[in-house]
């Protein structure tokens, strides 16, 4: 299969601008259900910036092409990531919920 870069590169540019254009919050964070928006303003290399990431990491076959596998991240949460997989990102971020559900609620009437 012959991979024309100049190609590939116009396509990464055109997902990472839909995404973009949807206003993606990050799915790390709403996985952790936090605040997840993410300010497309930000330079690239600000922990809040906006990265593209791949579902399935393209070193697992997964197309970083394919708008089914990429998703919206905040840079500092991709870098957390590293190499989990979906399923544990979102096992780590069931158990953190859960420990923080169970916390004392706070008095609401003082
Ligand atoms: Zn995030």
């Amino acid at each position: 299969m012959s991979t024309n870069r100049y190609a590939n590169g116009n396509a990464r540019r055109k997902l990472r601008a839909r995404l973009k254009a949807e206003g993606r919050p990050c799915w790390i964070c709403r996985a952790f259900g936090r605040p997840a928006a993410i300010d497309y303003s930000l330079p690239h290399n600000h922990p809040l910036a906006f990265e593209v990431d791949e579902l399935v990491p393209v070193s697992k076959g997964g197309s970083e092409l394919d708008y089914n596998n990429v998703d919206a991240a905040h840079r500092r949460c991709n870098q957390w990531r590293s190499n989990r997989s979906v399923g544990q990102v979102l096992a780590i971020a069931s158990k953190a919920r859960e420990a923080r559900n169970s916390l004392p609620q706070p008095f609401s009437d003082w």
